[in-house]
């Protein structure tokens, strides 16, 4: 069984549309997706539309969540407050109906589905560093569970003695360690590579590896700007330090 981990959508079709076609040239059995679908892109509509025809396991993001008329708009950053609130006029009920029934977590055979930190998804924390995938991999019951919401592709590796971090290579996973993958983001890649990111799992070889996928940046761009969503969102498509 091999499984195509995307996250972080962000309703950049452009992406979403190139990450499917790539995975499906990579002879995948299934996706898995670890939310945030929308917020911060022009097409949510269309985004909700093609995960759902993927019919596979979902978890929300903290986006999703917003995006529904849950939280509270005024606690987050200016830019990602007006995508929200934007994305709340576009949506229908039937989308949102759909977001605010999915899981913060979810078992998928024997790993695990998270946007966020796995030991209270609903809380929306972010493992970023070495100590927090400690704490958080201390508490783990199953040996891998895929995160998101960083927007960084990693692997965070624990054992008895040890929790390490590697990035991008193909990695063969051990049997007596437990792990935290993150795939990195389609939508909107914050790890200096413009291009979308996602991870292939292939079960039956326990093997984790990354892949990137370029796709129409200049399309989304434009279409960001059609919807006036602000400039900086456009330019994050685009920017590496
Ligand atoms: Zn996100």
């Amino acid at each position: 069984m091999k499984f195509a981990v995307i996250s972080d959508i962000h309703a950049n079709l452009q992406a979403l549309e190139a990450v499917i076609s790539d995975a499906h040239s990579n002879d995948i059995d299934q996706f898995v997706c670890l939310g945030d679908i929308v917020g911060y892109g022009p097409q949510p509509r269309e985004c909700v539309e093609l995960i759902r025809s993927l019919d596979c396991p979902i978890v929300r993001g903290n986006h999703d969540y917003y995006a529904v008329g849950r939280g509270d708009l005024t606690t987050l950053h200016p830019d990602a407050q007006s995508s929200l609130e934007w994305t709340r006029d576009v949506l229908d009920d039937q989308d949102k109906e759909w977001l605010a029934a999915l899981p913060f977590s979810r078992r998928v055979g024997r790993f695990l589905i998270s946007h966020a930190t796995p030991r209270r998804p609903n809380l929306f924390g972010y493992i970023h560093t070495v100590s927090q995938a400690r704490e958080a991999l201390q508490n783990q019951k199953v040996p891998v569970c895929f995160v998101g919401h960083t927007h960084i592709p990693n692997l965070f590796k624990h054992t008895e003695d040890a929790t390490s971090e590697s990035c991008g290579k193909p990695t063969i996973l051990s049997s007596t360690a437990r792990y935290l993958c993150n795939p990195g983001a389609i939508g909107q890649p914050r790890d200096n590579d413009i291009r979308s990111s996602y991870a292939l799992y292939d079960r039956s070889r326990n093997m984790i590896s990354w892949k990137r996928v370029e796709y129409d940046v200049e399309k989304t761009q434009s279409l960001l700007k059609r919807c006036h969503m602000p400039a900086s969102l456009t330019s994050r498509l685009t920017s590496v330090a």
